[in-house]
């Protein structure tokens, strides 16, 4: 393609952001990035409080998020953050080591079939399942896998035939059924459920283990994990900071039309002309948002095809509070609470995190879904008194909400949908209308796959 190809990107988060610096390393430098709003980081929101940043959105990586570590490289940062720590509490609030087979003496039959499971899923991941942690999901409704390697930093593609990836569009409950593993949803479930990404007799198994690859779910056991000191949202405004073109802040795109070959993008008022564009934004927002933040297709001059496909994505309500504690009310340490995350217990407190262990003038995070894909959703001010209810019950009561989220949380399609190849048929739609659809529903909910995603667009289209 012509390096001097114009093209427009849509969103100044990891995904927008990390598009910028793969076009910038290819040779293409003729980019602009439109954020919205008034910062960079999108999902990765790190305010300030008493001096120190905590975190609203994105906490952690693992050390196989090899693009952040591009972006890491790039800008000659570090992931230099606080060691994250946790314990777990039961829906009363009394301390609990779940894992633990001596405290638990009756469910060590249990716990010993649940270790005997982790090994056999992992076995039949490198087995059965070869293929199924590429990023992105090109073929797996069709039994195949196509994409670059996360085996290790080099990314190398890789392509193949494997009828058993089908599997991956049960959802993850019935594919842990077919495969007689059914107990290593009690691990699986910390780092899925509690970080805001749905249950597991909804979400399509794909999703759950290509976030959760046997690696990475080991990585979260043994808190093999990366914290950034000045927060998540840090890593993004260092990129923006290196790239040539700057996001462009306050920009309220009004209008995207596509015709003879060129994209016209109305923005703050006036027309801009590109020749291809670059969606890193929500393609698809089912309900009206309190925030005002609108789905693709209703600025866009959207194709029936796309509009069919889109209406097919559904996202989590996930909200997150910061609150302020007394200190002798400030927990030790951050809390999962398993009993909560289940579809019956939905709207109640999950896990809440204390992020720095040496001060108890910060605020802590809490956690919480008030969405389950069968059941009607539940008001946000009912969710957010349940939770302040909860930090009671946990001891660990509020003193005042110094901030509050409710987030447009990872989209996703369900499982009859990507069975029916939902996946392909988009992955077929890139630059049929000089459009690029990236972002978290092309890949998954996170900061590494969606800048990986990114990457490998780059790497396949320019
Ligand atoms: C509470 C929470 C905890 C999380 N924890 C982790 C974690 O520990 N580790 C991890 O890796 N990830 C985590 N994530 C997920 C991670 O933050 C996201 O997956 C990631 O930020 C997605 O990047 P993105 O660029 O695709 O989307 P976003 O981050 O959502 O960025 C999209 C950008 O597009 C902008 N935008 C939207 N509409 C328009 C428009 N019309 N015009 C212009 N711009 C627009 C938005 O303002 C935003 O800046 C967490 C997220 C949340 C909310």
């Amino acid at each position: 393609m012509d390096k001097n190809v114009r093209i427009c990107i849509v969103g100044g988060g990891p995904a927008g952001l990390s598009a910028g610096m793969y076009l910038e390393k290819k040779g293409y430098e003729n980019y602009t990035i439109l954020e919205r709003l008034d910062r960079v980081g999108g999902k990765c929101w790190s305010p300030t409080y008493n001096g120190r940043r905590y975190e609203m959105g994105a906490i952690m990586g693992v050390p196989s998020y090899y693009a952040v570590h591009d972006v890491e490289e790039f800008c000659g940062i570090t992931h230099d953050g606080p060691q994250l720590n946790r314990n777990y509490k039961s829906k009363n609030g009394k301390v609990i080591e779940p894992f633990n087979p001596k405290k638990n003496i009756l469910k060590i039959p249990r716990l010993l079939k649940m270790k005997k499971q982790v090994k056999k899923l992992g076995e039949l991941l490198e087995t059965k399942y070869k293929g199924y942690d590429l990023n992105g999901h090109r073929g797996v409704a069709e039994g195949r896998y196509e994409g670059f390697s996360q085996a290790n930093a080099k990314r190398e593609p890789v392509k193949g035939e494997n009828p058993n990836l089908k599997d991956l569009c049960l959802p993850f409950n019935e594919f842990c059924k077919l495969n007689g593993v059914e107990l290593i949803q009690d691990i699986w479930i910390g780092p899925f459920t509690s970080f805001g990404y749905g249950y597991f007799d909804e979400i399509p198994a794909a999703y759950v283990l290509k976030y959760l690859d046997f690696q990475t779910c080991m990585n979260f056991v043994k808190i093999n994990l990366w914290t950034w000191k000045n927060g998540t949202q840090y890593i993004w405004e260092q990129l923006n900071d290196h790239l040539k073109h700057p996001a462009r802040l306050n920009s309220k795109i009004e209008k995207v039309e596509r015709r003879d070959g060129k994209v016209f993008v109305t923005v703050n008022g006036a027309v801009e002309e590109y020749d291809k564009i670059i969606v890193t934004a929500p393609l698809y927002i089912p309900n009206k948002r309190t925030d005002g933040q609108v789905g693709m297709v209703d600025y866009f001059d959207a194709r029936e095809d796309e509009k069919e496909l889109f209406s097919k994505i559904d996202y989590e309500r996930y909200d997150v509070l910061a609150v302020e504690t007394r200190p002798e009310d400030h927990p030790e340490i951050s809390y999962y609470v398993f009993e909560n995350m289940t579809p019956e217990t939905m709207g109640h407190l999950m896990v809440y995190y204390r992020r720095w262990k040496d001060t108890k003038d910060q605020v802590i995070t809490t956690y919480a879904l008030r969405k389950h894909q069968k059941s009607k959703e539940i008001p946000y001010e009912e969710c957010k008194k349940t939770v302040l209810e909860d930090l009671k019950i946990m001891k660990n009561p509020a003193s005042n909400v110094v901030n509050e989220w409710s987030v447009y949380y990872f989209p996703h399609v369900f499982s009859k949908d990507y069975a029916a190849g939902w996946y392909d048929k988009v992955e077929a739609m890139q630059d049929k209308y000089d459009t690029l659809y990236a972002g978290e529903i092309m890949s998954f909910g996170d900061m590494d796959e969606t800048a990986e995603y990114s990457r490998e667009l780059i790497e396949r289209f320019f």
